[in-house]
């Protein structure tokens, strides 16, 4: 079977997705809303075969790398957001942990092997929650120097004080980055 040439994502298209899909993917049937037991919620199924299309929040995780009370910040170099800081961090695939998910991103966009500490926090914008990032506190080895990729334009460490607020990609990255501020303050004081 031929695949065919590889296919970039179109981001303006896939972000239609779910709310106007029309056909059942498991028939190609068309979707029409009802009301689904037992929660009676209007969902979309399908004329033919029944299947309700069930839709949630897209899964998301990343590591805020912290060393020497600093955490490791890139410029996105993918769209949305091109240009923007944020922490290493993607789509959590079918099939794997959340944790997984974001130690394999951190080692494909900068470089690094980390090992996970602990959960720091679950993120979703409030404006449009079509994402949930769960955030870790990770740690690289000592000797550990993080690299460039596509994905990454550039790489820094940034104090609690240095974090660039004006030049954050999402509003995730703005709440976990405040959550990790606030918990750095407070160590400092305590
Ligand atoms: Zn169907």
């Amino acid at each position: 079977m031929d695949d065919g040439e590889p296919v970039e994502p179109n981001h303006h298209l896939q972000h239609r997705y779910p709310a106007e899909s029309r056909y059942c993917a498991m028939c190609g049937g068309a979707l029409k809303p009802r009301i689904v037991l037992p929660d009676r919620k209007r969902l979309k199924v399908c004329e033919r075969c029944g299947f309700v299309e069930f839709v949630g929040p897209k899964a998301v995780a990343g590591c805020l790398v912290v060393a020497e009370r600093r955490v490791l910040l890139l410029r996105r170099g993918n769209p949305p957001a091109i240009g923007k800081w944020t922490f290493p961090g993607g789509y959590i695939d079918l099939g794997e942990t959340p944790a997984a998910a974001a130690m394999r991103e951190t080692a494909e966009e900068v470089g690094l092997e980390v090992a996970i500490e602990r959960v720091h926090g679950v993120y979703a914008d409030p404006a449009r929650p079509d994402a949930m990032v769960v955030v870790y506190l990770a740690t690289a080895g000592p000797d550990a120097r993080p690299s460039l990729s596509a994905e990454a334009l550039e790489v820094a460490f940034f104090g609690a004080d240095e974090i660039p607020w004006n030049e954050l990609a999402f509003r995730t990255t703005r709440d976990a980055l405040d959550d990790w501020a606030s918990a750095m303050a407070a160590a400092r004081s305590g």
